[in-house]
Order: structure tokens, then C-alpha cells, then sequence
């Protein structure tokens, strides 16, 4: 995660981006077209900024971009809109970073082996380039809690981003994961837990990382199931455009509750606080509505 310290006012941390740019290629999951996917360093203030090289178009990684479509997370609309790019979103969220581009050169980035591992490895490869300047978390100041017929999503103050998602409809028994979001965590817990009726090869990243990339853990189809709801859940706190430092338990179908969930969390007054070195600042500063056209012209 991003470092962390308790100022004056609350927990603020530092500025991140990769270290360098790293580049994969791989065969996207519907289009089923190859697709090159790169990370490169990001300046502070730019956030999570995904750039189709193809269009020259750029799009924020936030709640004003996102929508879903038959169970994928798009962010923009066409022709410049990315898609399914909530698996990779969830390894950028482990990594901790605040800044970042992400650069495709079409609509979907690569599956590679249907969950987060190549993601996550890629982002390993590119390192942590921790900047000098302090960025606002945001912070639970009161329990909240949002409900409809599929689920819940509650969120409880905490030092730092724990995710607890449980299966709806069981009286205790059904499906539970927890887990406090980190490289580690995401990679042991959740990383290989891939898209429902996933048939791709693990071929391509066995291509780029060599046969000792590690097996798939046992999970039960149920199991892995749910673990890749959880995947996607923790992919979508990237839309809030600041780092999170709190419990999130949801119960029921992760991705589809937790837009309107997040949406809600922030429209409503005293629940979530953007919280800057030594004082609080104003809520909307919380939705990052970034200008990228200038962006998009300034990259090669
Ligand atoms: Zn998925």
C-alpha cells in the first residue's frame, strides 16, 4: 500500500507512481485481439489515466467514467471508452499507487491468464517510485451502510484498506474472504481467481515469465468464484481517485454493488473525508475530474 503516516489532521500518504515503464502483450479476453499494454510513470495530481494509443484518447479511472457492461467495468464511451479493465485496476490498488498511465493500444488490455497475476507481476517488475509530495486519503468518519435486493456494501473506519466480502443468501456458511490489501495479500489471495467460465491458455504468461511462474491455488469453483468478485470489488476502489483507508465489507455480487455503493458513500455528507496533510479539505475535492486532453497530446 501507500505509505502511510499519522499527521496532524490524519493519515495522509506519499505521492506514487512506477518506477519505470513495462510493457506485455497479450491476447485480450473478448475481442480476442492481441493487445499491448504498457505502465508508465505518472506526474502527481495526474491519478489512474488510462491512454488508448489508437484513438489518442484518455480516460480517468473514476466513478463519473464508470458504468458496467454485461459484467465488465468500461470507463469512458466510444470510440476512446476502455473495457474489463477492473482485474487489472485491482493489482494497481494493491500496489499501493496514486499516479499512474496506463496505456493501451485498443478498447480491452490483454487477459493474460483470466485473473490479476500478470498485472500484479508487471507492477512488481516496474518497482515503486515514492515521490516527496503528501496526497489525501479518504477516510470513513461513520459507519455506513447501502442495501438493495442483491446485497449490501457497508464501510467502517479502519487505519488502512481492509475488503471482507461474503456470499448473499447464507446463513454463515456460504463464501467468506478477508483480507488487508496489499501486493502480498492480492497475489496469495485473489490474483488467480479468474473470469467466470475463463477458457484461455496461461500460455502467454507462461511465454513471458517462464514455466516457474507459480500454480494456480485449489480453489473450489465456488471458491474461486467468489474470490474473483473480490478481485473485481477491490479493481473499483481505483474509481474513488484517492487511496482508501477502510473496511469494506460487501455481501452479495461485488461488482455490480459497488458503483452505486461508492457513488452513494460520497454523496452523502459526514461518511467519507478527503483528509490532506494537517487539515481536511472539501469532499469534492474527492472526485477527480481531470482535464487529459492535454495528456494525451503530450505522449508519444
Ligand atoms: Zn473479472
Amino acid at each position: 500500500m501507500t505509505p502511510a503516516f499519522r499527521g496532524c489532521g490524519g493519515d495522509v500518504a506519499r505521492q506514487t507512481t512506477v518506477r519505470k515503464v513495462v510493457e506485455a502483450v497479450g491476447i485480450s479476453r473478448v475481442y480476442q485481439m492481441p493487445s499491448r499494454l504498457r505502465f508508465r510513470p505518472a506526474p502527481p495530481g495526474t491519478g489512474i489515466a488510462f491512454h488508448r494509443a489508437d484513438r489518442n484518447a484518455c480516460v480517468a479511472a473514476s466513478l463519473d467514467r464508470a458504468s458496467l457492461s454485461e459484467g465488465r467495468l468500461v470507463l469512458g464511451r466510444s470510440p476512446g471508452q476502455v473495457e474489463g479493465v477492473e482485474h487489472l485496476l485491482a493489482a494497481v490498488v494493491a500496489q499501493g499507487l496514486t499516479d499512474v498511465f496506463v496505456e493501451l493500444d485498443g478498447p480491452e488490455p490483454p487477459a493474460f491468464d483470466g485473473g490479476a497475476s500478470t498485472f500484479a507481476e508487471m507492477l512488481w517488475e516496474a518497482g515503486v517510485a515514492t515521490g516527496r509530495r503528501f496526497v489525501p486519503t479518504l477516510q470513513v468518519r461513520a459507519p455506513f451502510r447501502w442495501e438493495c435486493e442483491h446485497g449490501a456494501v457497508e464501510l467502517r473506519p479502519a487505519g488502512s484498506l481492509v475488503v471482507e466480502a461474503r456470499e448473499a443468501g447464507h446463513d454463515g456458511n456460504g463464501q467468506r474472504v478477508r483480507l488487508h490489501v496489499t501486493p502480498r495479500s492480492l497475489t496469495a489471495e485473489l490474483a488467480a481467481a479468474r473470469c467466470p467460465a475463463w477458457t484461455g491458455a496461461s500460455r502467454a504468461r507462461e511465454a513471458l515469465f517462464g514455466s516457474g511462474a507459480p500454480a494456480r491455488r485449489s480453489w473450489s469453483p465456488a471458491g474461486e468464484a467468489h474470490r474473483h468478485h473480490t478481485l473485481e470489488l477491490v479493481g473499483c476502489l481505483a474509481l474513488l481517485g484517492h487511496p482508501l483507508q477502510a473496511e469494506v465489507v460487501v455481501t452479495g455480487p461485488a461488482l455490480d454493488l459497488a458503483l452505486p455503493a461508492l457513488r452513494s458513500a460520497l454523496a452523502q455528507t459526514g461518511v467519507l473525508d478527503l483528509t490532506a496533510p494537517g487539515r481536511p479539505v472539501p469532499l469534492w475535492g474527492a472526485r477527480r475530474l481531470l482535464d487529459l486532453d492535454g495528456v494525451a497530446a503530450g505522449m508519444g
